[in-house]
Formats: C-alpha cells, sequence, structure tokens
C-alpha cells in the first residue's frame, strides 16, 4: 500500500560467533537499513584485561589477507579496508628455505609487488569489535552466551556461562557464524535435507616462533612467506609486526606420535637435521618449549549443499565450509560469503527468502571448488614447490601471462589476487590453461631430451 514506509519492518537477526566471520556479518548487515543485530559469543570480550589468552580465539597467531577478504572489507566500509591495512606487512612471494641453506624467492606475480598480506588475528578480530560499538546503528554483543538450541520459529536458547542460566530470546533471522563445529549446522540439519561431509586430512600443526632480533629487527626477510619444503612436512613463517614471526610445522600424525619425535634429544635430532637454519633462528629451548606446551591442531576439510532454512536461518564462514590452510583462504572465502550476500539482498531488495535460496544454489559451487583447491595445495607447498619440473611450469605460467596479459592467468593469481573471478571459474580457467601448458612443458622436455640424444648419436656417430 501507499502507507508502506521504505523500512516496512525491522527485522531482528541473531548472528552467533563474533569471530572473523561473524563480526564482519554483523557489520554489514547493520549498516543496511530494517536490520537490528545482536551478536552472541560463547567466550568473554578478548578486550578485556581479565579475558586469559587461552581463551580467546588464537588458531593461529597471524593469518594472510588477500584480494578477496579485502574485496569484502571494502564492500562493507572503504575505511575499515585501509585501516586494515595499515597493521598488515604484505608478503609479495614465498621464500623457499632448501635442506642446502640456499633461498629461492618465487614471486606471487610477475610485478613482484602484488601479495598477500600477514595481520594478527587478535587484532583483526578486535578491530571488527571496536567498529561494531561505534557504528552508527550500535551492534549489541553478548559474550558468554553458547547457543544450545535453534527452533523453527526463531526461538534460540543459550547458556549464559557466567549464571549457568538457560535464556530464551525470538529473533526472525539467525545467522550461523560458529565456526567448523557450528551448533547452528546441526541444528539446521533438523529442518532441511542438509547433505554434509567432512574429513580430518592426516596432518597436524605446531606453532612455533622465531623472535624478532634487538630493535624489532627481522632475522629473515619480511616480506615473503617463507616455505621450508620436506616432501611429507614442512614448515612455514608468516612476519608480524613487532619483527617476530610465527612459524608453524605442518605434519603427518604418524611423524608427530612417533619415536623420533617423543623426545627432546629425538626432537632436535630431527630439526637440526631437516631445518638447521630454522633452528637457529627459533632457538633450541623454545623449540623444546612449544612441542612439550603447545597442542597439536587438527586439520578439517568441510562441505555441505545447502545454507539456509528459508529466510529463518543461514550458515556462513567456517560453520559452511571448514578448509585446510593451505590456500589462505579460509577467512577470505568466509568474507566473501558476507560480499555475496550483500550482493544478492541488494539484488533482492532484502527479501530474504530469494537472497538465501539463491546464495545456497550459486555459492556452493566456488564453495566446493576452494575446499578442495586447499587440500592440493597442501601437495604443492610441501612438495611440488621443491620440484625441477613444478619450476618449469611456473615459468612457463609466468611468460605467458607476460606476453598474453589478461588472457592467462596462473591459479593463485586468480585465487589470491582475484576477487572478480570466483571459485569455481578460476578452477575452470586453470584446467583449460593446464592443458595447454602441460603439451607447452612436453614440446620443452622433448627438446631437451632430443638434443641430449642428437648429441649422444653425435658423439656415437664420430666414434
Ligand atoms: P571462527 O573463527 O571459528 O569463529 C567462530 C566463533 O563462534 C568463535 O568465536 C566461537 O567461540 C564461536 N562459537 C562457537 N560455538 C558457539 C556456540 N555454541 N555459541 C556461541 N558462540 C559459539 N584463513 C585465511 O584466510 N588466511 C590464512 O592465512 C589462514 N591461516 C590459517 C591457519 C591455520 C593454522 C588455521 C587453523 C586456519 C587458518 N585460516 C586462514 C582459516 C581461518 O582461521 C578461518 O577460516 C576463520 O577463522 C573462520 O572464521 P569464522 O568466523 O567463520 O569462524
Amino acid at each position: 500500500s501507499s502507507f508502506e514506509s521504505a523500512t516496512p519492518h525491522n527485522k531482528s537477526v541473531a548472528i552467533i560467533g563474533a569471530g572473523l566471520v561473524g563480526c564482519l556479518t554483523a557489520l554489514s548487515l547493520s549498516k543496511r537499513s530494517g536490520y537490528s543485530v545482536t551478536l552472541f559469543e560463547l567466550r568473554p570480550d578478548p578486550r578485556l584485561e581479565s579475558t586469559s589468552k587461552s581463551s580467546k580465539n588464537l588458531r593461529s597467531i597471524n593469518l594472510a589477507v588477500s584480494d578477496r577478504g579485502l574485496n569484502a572489507l571494502r564492500r562493507v566500509d572503504p575505511g575499515l579496508e585501509s585501516r586494515i591495512l595499515e597493521k598488515v606487512i604484505p608478503m609479495t612471494g614465498r621464500m623457499i628455505h632448501k635442506l642446502s641453506g640456499e633461498e629461492e624467492s618465487q614471486k606471487y606475480a610477475l610485478d613482484g609487488k602484488k601479495g598477500i598480506n600477514s595481520i594478527d588475528r587478535g587484532y583483526l578480530n578486535e578491530l571488527l569489535l571496536e567498529e561494531l560499538d561505534i557504528s552508527e546503528k550500535k551492534v549489541e554483543v553478548k559474550f558468554g552466551y553458547k547457543l544450545e538450541k535453534v527452533q523453527e520459529d526463531g526461538k534460540i536458547s543459550f547458556t549464559n556461562t557466567n549464571t549457568k542460566q538457560q535464556e530464551q530470546f525470538q529473533f526472525d533471522l539467525v545467522i550461523g557464524a560458529d565456526g567448523s563445529f557450528s551448533k547452528v549446522r546441526s541444528e539446521l540439519q533438523k529442518f532441511i535435507r542438509l547433505d554434509y561431509s567432512q574429513q580430518y586430512i592426516d596432518c597436524a600443526y605446531l606453532e612455533l616462533s622465531i623472535p624478532a632480533l634487538d630493535n624489532n629487527g627481522f632475522s629473515l626477510d619480511k616480506n615473503h612467506l617463507h616455505i621450508w619444503p620436506r616432501d611429507d612436512f614442512m614448515l612455514i613463517a608468516l612476519p608480524n609486526l613487532d619483527g617476530s614471526f610465527t612459524s608453524t610445522f605442518f605434519a603427518p600424525w604418524g611423524l608427530f606420535e612417533s619415536k623420533e619425535l617423543s623426545n627432546d634429544e629425538g626432537i632436535l635430532k630431527f630439526f637440526r637435521y631437516n631445518f638447521p637454519d630454522a633452528v637457529e633462528l627459533i632457538g633450541e629451548e623454545s623449540l623444546l618449549y612449544a612441542f612439550a606446551h603447545h597442542p597439536r591442531g587438527k586439520l578439517l576439510s568441510l562441505k555441505c549443499n545447502q545454507y539456509n532454512y528459508k529466510d529463518k536461518i543461514l550458515i556462513i564462514g567456517d560453520a559452511a565450509h571448514s578448509m585446510v590452510p593451505f590456500y589462505g583462504q579460509g577467512m577470505n572465502c568466509g568474507f566473501e560469503d558476507v560480499f555475496v550476500l550483500t550482493e544478492l539482498l541488494d539484488k533482492h531488495r532484502d527479501d530474504l527468502s530469494l537472497a538465501f535460496e539463491e546464495y545456497s544454489q550459486t555459492r556452493v559451487h566456488d564453495l566446493s571448488a576452494i575446499v578442495d583447491l586447499a587440500i592440493s595445495n597442501y601437495k604443492e607447498m610441501s612438495h611440488k614447490v621443491n620440484s625441477k619440473l613444478f619450476l618449469l611450469k611456473t615459468k612457463i605460467d609466468f611468460l605467458l601471462t607476460k606476453s598474453l596479459g589478461d588472457r592467462w592467468l596462473p591459479l593463485y593469481t586468480m585465487v589470491s589476487f582475484r576477487a572478480d573471478i570466483g571459485y569455481a571459474k578460476a578452477v575452470q580457467i586453470s584446467k583449460r590453461q593446464d592443458i595447454i601448458l602441460n603439451w607447452i612443458q612436453a614440446g620443452i622436455v622433448g627438446l631437451v631430451g632430443g638434443l641430449g640424444l642428437w648429441n649422444v648419436l653425435g658423439r656415437w656417430a664420430r666414434k
């Protein structure tokens, strides 16, 4: 009717989980007209002095934010992107550390400038929470609320972790951004035929640290993501603003639990043999401390085939798609979820049913593609970056990019630097390019082999 206002009905939204993705979702919706947002989080406020380190969400101390993540942040608020970029360290390539101690820089982009950005996870999460506090339409954030139950009509129940009491609320819409072990997802399974698959890969991780030099100096080149690839296992390191590096050791569970790594002596022997240069930087005492006290992280890969129940429930971020960390895309992809959702809300003028249906139908292809890619990049990082054939292929890849420009894009470039190309599309383009690459590579290998044979035959003929 003509009496309808521009914001006909203020929709009440509960977002579960104030991790990186939940915070951005809350910020994005609070900036639209017609939504009032409440954010519930199991843990205490990470900004409070009293919040111990162990109860913060520190799955990794730092992580890499790249084009898709930045694009989503910009869409929510261009100022937010620049505030984040002030606190990152750009990494313009991989630095491969060979067993011999030799280092080799492999740039991510032709111009050597484009990079992914190392940022402190805690800082990023706290900055997003700050933004919610100062946002024009303040979002209420309720810490210490553990979601227990979601009902079809939007009734949700929590345990208040301080009082241990049950509390109930009623909302028009519930968004689950509650991470890999999402309660919202398991509740959603009661209302729709949600196909869901998960896999723990045979790889564990342990966080180590390389301290800063005096005066906050860096002991390795700070503008690289450092990798010590050793086939079955590897070490990586990302820079922090204070001059330190957070390093992660990835290895099969069998190795972690082997006799070899069961005592101090064995650990030192293993590291001195496989990562002699890194041990010097980490320090033997600190290495042993980490082995004794830091947890072993599990790596989960998880896919769903649908993300919504009507206009009532939606899952987003790791709750909908956990991926192993080897493409550095988990958070970036979760931020992209927020971007895609915002675009669809615009397109459907906030008709939630239409927006969520289209979200589920279209997003599934991209999410499935990146979850698979992340697993295959493990092989690339730990193994292939060492191989001559891989490097030859990368060189041809770069050469073709140089001569063909935008008509030829390496997969890593599309995933990390081209938010305008969806993950599924990137894989499709890359498969086609790969066929061509393999032909060229076979041609070169054939040519080199041919020349070698020619040489031998020539020498034989002159005998
Ligand atoms: P989470 O960060 O898991 O947040 C979920 C929140 O929900 C938590 O705060 C939790 O306390 C809360 N919660 C859970 N259950 C309940 C409940 N019942 N009630 C209320 N609240 C609840 N991604 C990148 O993009 N780049 C990287 O370089 C990168 N590196 C990584 C390295 C490692 C070792 C790992 C493990 C991951 C890495 N990731 C990276 C992935 C990234 O960490 C995740 O994709 C991202 O944190 C997902 O954010 P989220 O908000 O969806 O979930």
